[in-house]
């Protein structure tokens, strides 16, 4: 049976219905800019391609350099009215924003699902926190502060305003594409910036939806969302002298391209939320019962491991390396691979050809690698439509080896390996260039203190993984990148502090 949005209320359907996804996207898209609902100049166009068939299901704009111009000069001339909106107001309208998303919220889930191939349950998820992350922005409103800084004269008085930059560029990955598209755009928004979103080329359904409802929420040209390929809508973002402030999520080759490319022809403050090869570090003592179901959440692997957090490289003590390794091979084995569009999914498929091709060319490497062995999961059938790779846990017995250690595959891909000696493994954990994410598993405070001083990453979990909460700064170190998201120096970081000096 197939159930259509339009039978179900556009609400979940029956548990295992699935549902005709060409319902959702079957319709004319557009992008946002200066507050119309526009085509691009040139008419360009892109397939939106189903994960779990590899079939086209719609088109969406493909916007380009004259486009993302277009967008850059109607926040230009919505900045300034915005910038003297009060916070409060600009807080009350991110409010409504809120709303307006969660009430759609179920239909928003449904189009990353079916743009981006994540289960349905875990998308649902996605929604709920850009929604959380836009209040909790809101509620900073009144601590977007200055300082009042004492002078030596008596009749002076020193103290510092914090004033938006004005345009700025927030390019967000394909693999939380709401969640990202709509809780990114919070803190630049409520410090009085204007904002041109540029979407993933492969996931923009979601970003391009709340293009929609914005329209209605906030003032014209405020949000302007550009639909298109990196190389032109994200490399003009990155280089037009206008957007004084960019903010990227995504790989380190591109993040460090935008780095050189911003220089060209201003200059401009760049954060970079890049990649990882986070550590999970299980020592001997560590509970193990909750270990298991934690490198399973620490992978991501109901987002098909496609987060940049995720703890890809566990390394576990040598006195209990056997076991957990059993389990979780056990444990991989039996999560429920399918449709995204079935609640009963756990892991969907990767997001396009491009990443199914990435993640097998690592499995590949992991099969030819001497001294890995496959433990759970391996190529995928060929035979099967759709871009589907089983959990797959690879084990290196006798000491780490090769590139799966080392480089980001960003698929369902976990690698493992044992270890004897704290010294030795926060050396390898600290080994590579990246520093997002580390989870370590102890029951002795001094190891896990040790180690939360010694890691070089930007976020440390203790007995836990993967989770985020609004309020905690996320970014990382080294390659990994620079700025800190999620919390209140994100707020701060899209202000500019000036000083202002008094003689009365
Ligand atoms: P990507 O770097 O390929 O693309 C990210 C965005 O950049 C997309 O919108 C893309 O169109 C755009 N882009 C591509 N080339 C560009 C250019 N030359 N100039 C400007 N923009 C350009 O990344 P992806 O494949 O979408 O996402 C996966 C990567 O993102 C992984 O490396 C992952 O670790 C990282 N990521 C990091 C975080 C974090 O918070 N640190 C979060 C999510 C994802």
């Amino acid at each position: 049976m197939t159930t259509t949005p339009a039978e179900t209320g556009g609400a979940a359907p029956g548990r295992e219905a699935p549902v005709d996804a060409r319902a959702f996207v079957d319709r004319p898209w557009r992008m946002l800019i200066g507050g119309e609902l526009v085509s691009p100049v040139a008419g360009g166009s892109a397939d939106v391609i189903d994960p779990s068939t590899g079939e086209v299901l719609t088109t969406i704009p493909s916007g380009d350099e004259a486009d993302t111009d277009r967008a850059v000069a109607a926040a230009g001339a919505a900045f300034p009215a915005w910038a003297r909106t009060s916070i409060t107001k600009r807080a009350e309208r991110l409010l409504e924003l809120a709303e307006v998303i969660e009430k759609h919220g179920e239909e928003l889930a449904w189009l990353d699902t079916i743009d981006n191939g994540s289960p349905i349950g875990v998308m649902r998820g996605d929604f709920r926190m850009a929604v959380e992350h836009l209040r909790y922005f809101a509620g900073l409103a009144l601590q977007l502060r200055g300082e009042s800084i004492p002078v030596a004269e008596w009749d002076a008085v020193d103290f510092s305003l914090r004033d938006p930059f004005g345009v700025v560029g927030r390019i967000v990955p394909f693999n939380h594409p709401l969640m990202f598209a709509a809780s990114r755009i919070a803190a630049p928004l409520l410090a009085g910036n204007t904002v041109v979103l540029k979407p993933a080329e492969v996931t923009s359904l979601s970003a391009l939806r709340l293009g929609e409802l914005a329209c209605d929420v906030l003032p014209a040209g405020v949000l302007n969302i550009v639909s298109g390929p990196g190389r032109t809508v994200g490399e003009r973002l990155v280089t037009h002298p206008e957007v004084r402030r960019i903010a990227f999520t995504g790989s380190g080759e591109v993040g460090r391209r935008i780095q050189a490319r911003a220089a060209v022809s201003a200059v401009k403050v760049v954060t970079l939320e890049l990649g990882g090869k986070n550590p999970m570090i299980v020592f001997g003592d560590a509970d193990l019962d909750q270990v298991v179901p934690g490198a399973v959440r620490g992978m991501n692997f109901t987002w098909q491991g496609q987060s940049c957090g995720s703890t890809s490289r566990l390394y576990v003590h040598s006195s209990v390396y056997d076991k957990v390794i059993t389990t979780l091979g056990r444990e991989l084995d039996a999560m429920t691979v399918g449709d995204p569009k079935l609640e009963s999914t756990q892991v969907g498929p990767v997001v396009s050809a491009a990443q199914y091709e990435k993640v097998r060319s690592y499995i590949r490497i992991g099969l030819d690698t001497p001294g890995l062995e496959l433990v759970a999961g391996g190529l995928p059938d060929e035979s099967r439509p759709g871009y589907y790779i089983r959990p797959t846990l690879f084990s290196a017995p006798h000491g780490q080896v090769g590139p799966l250690f080392e480089e980001e595959i960003f698929g369902p891909v976990l690698v493992a390996a044992p270890f004897d000696d704290y010294d030795e493994i926060i050396e390898r954990a600290n080994a590579l260039p990246l520093g997002l994410t580390a989870s370590v598993w102890t029951r002795d405070l001094g190891i896990a203190m040790r180690s939360v001083r010694d890691l070089q990453t930007g976020y440390v979990w203790v007995n836990w993984s993967s989770s985020h909460i609004p309020g905690t700064s996320f970014g990382g170190v080294k390659d990994s990148g620079v700025g800190r998201e999620e919390g209140l120096s994100e707020l701060e970081g899209f202000t500019q502090p000036k000083n202002v000096y008094i003689r009365f």
